[in-house]
């Protein structure tokens, strides 16, 4: 533990936040609670490259709560103000709202959020909010029943998601953001009835950009459907306006609907990259710290952590990694992929 640094030089008030080799301070992180799945979306998880014996993880493997919450404690101490909880599918992992609950109690923590599919939601929507959760974001590529089982990999109903998106209006979640993974072909067709059905509900529908994350969806060019594009197709429908971001590092850039319906939302990590801005850390299912959604290697927090580390050596840990990074893949993407350097985590295991 050599690399340890005193808490006291790091606390809640985020006065020694590190800074990355590109002065990014560290803002946010998403945790992986699991890395299995009730979907196997094609663009994340596709069933064909997982064969029956595909091992998850185990549940020694992964973290407890008691862990989870420890490390928070350390990333919070240097400056992380929001979490999301995320998988694989986060609501597969049992008695979840008792994370949020201990999440929820750690000072400094001012927004804690979850990605979920939703299909569980009917079942845990209530105990989420009770326990602290703020805000939800569903992913919901299409309505259309025949696209969203294909969408899900045969596994998933749209009529579920929907159903989950009720269940969460009735235990309290609003501006419930819902994610869309545009693919040309696929579902591109969709986004207008996307929109039609969520304006005016308060609902938020952010389209995002088919990334090359992961090593297994096969990933082209040709698959992605621009912002613009889309921004495009939309605004010809409904009149739109574009809004300044709510704060810096906002993924999603903001319209309005000229008429009052409300806003939609396009994440551009293809065609237009933010990078700069990039203030969030990863930490998967069995402890790893990861400094970008296309890193190759995570930075193995758990062990330390069971081997009996306090809290300032583990903030140390975190710190020295986060001041080290020098991610940027997605301003760098065309030379990396002309080099051949495609050996990225999965998504399910960090999360999106
Ligand atoms: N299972 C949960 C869900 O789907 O909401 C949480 C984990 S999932 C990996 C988080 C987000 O990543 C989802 O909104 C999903 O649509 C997005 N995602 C997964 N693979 C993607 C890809 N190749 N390109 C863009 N977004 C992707
Ligand atoms: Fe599962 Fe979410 Fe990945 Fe789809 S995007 S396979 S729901 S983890
Ligand atoms: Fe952040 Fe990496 Fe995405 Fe760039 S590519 S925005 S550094 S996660």
């Amino acid at each position: 533990m050599s690399r340890s640094i005193p808490i006291e030089l790091v606390s809640a008030s985020g006065a020694a936040t590190p800074r990355d080799t590109l002065a990014r301070p560290l803002r946010d992180l998403r945790i992986s609670v699991i890395d299995r799945c009730n979907f196997r979306c094609p663009y994340c998880m596709p069933e064909d490259q997982y064969a029956q014996d595909y091992e998850f993880l185990s549940k020694d493997q992964r973290l407890r709560f008691e862990e989870i919450e420890r490390l928070a404690h350390a990333f919070v101490a240097l400056g992380v103000r929001k979490l999301r909880l995320t998988g694989g599918e986060p609501l597969l992992r049992r008695d979840l709202p008792h994370l949020i609950e201990q999440l929820a109690r750690i000072p400094g923590v001012e927004d804690i959020a979850m990605t979920t599919n939703a299909v569980l939601l009917p079942k845990f929507a209530q105990a989420l909010r009770d326990a602290g959760l703020h805000r939800l974001t569903v992913s919901l590529d299409t309505l259309d029943a025949e696209t969203f089982r294909q969408m899900s990999g045969g596994r998933g109903e749209v009529a579920e998601v929907l159903d989950g998106i009720a269940a969460a209006e009735r235990a309290g979640f609003s501006k419930i953001k819902l994610n869309c993974v545009v693919m040309r072909g696929v579902n591109d067709g969709q986004v207008v009835d996307l929109v039609e059905r969520f304006r005016g509900t308060g609902h938020i529908v952010r389209f995002i950009e088919y990334m090359d994350v992961g090593t297994v969806n096969q990933w082209r060019g040709e698959s992605v459907v621009s912002s613009a594009e889309l921004i495009a197709r939309i605004g010809a429908r409904w009149p739109l306006e574009s809004l300044q971001p709510n704060y810096r590092g906002e993924v999603a850039e903001r319209y309005r609907f000229s008429d009052g319906a409300g806003e939609v939302g396009f994440i551009s990590s293809v065609s237009q990259p933010f990078c700069g801005d990039c203030s969030r850390a990863r930490l998967s299912a069995d402890g790893k710290l990861y400094t970008c959604l296309f890193a190759r290697t995570g930075h193995d927090l758990r062990a330390p952590l069971r081997a009996g580390a306090n809290d300032a050596e583990l903030a140390g840990l975190i710190a020295a990694r986060w001041t080290q990074r020098t991610d940027r893949y997605s301003e760098q993407r065309a030379e990396l992929r002309a080099r051949g350097e495609q050996k990225h985590v999965e998504m399910f295991a960090v999360g999106g």
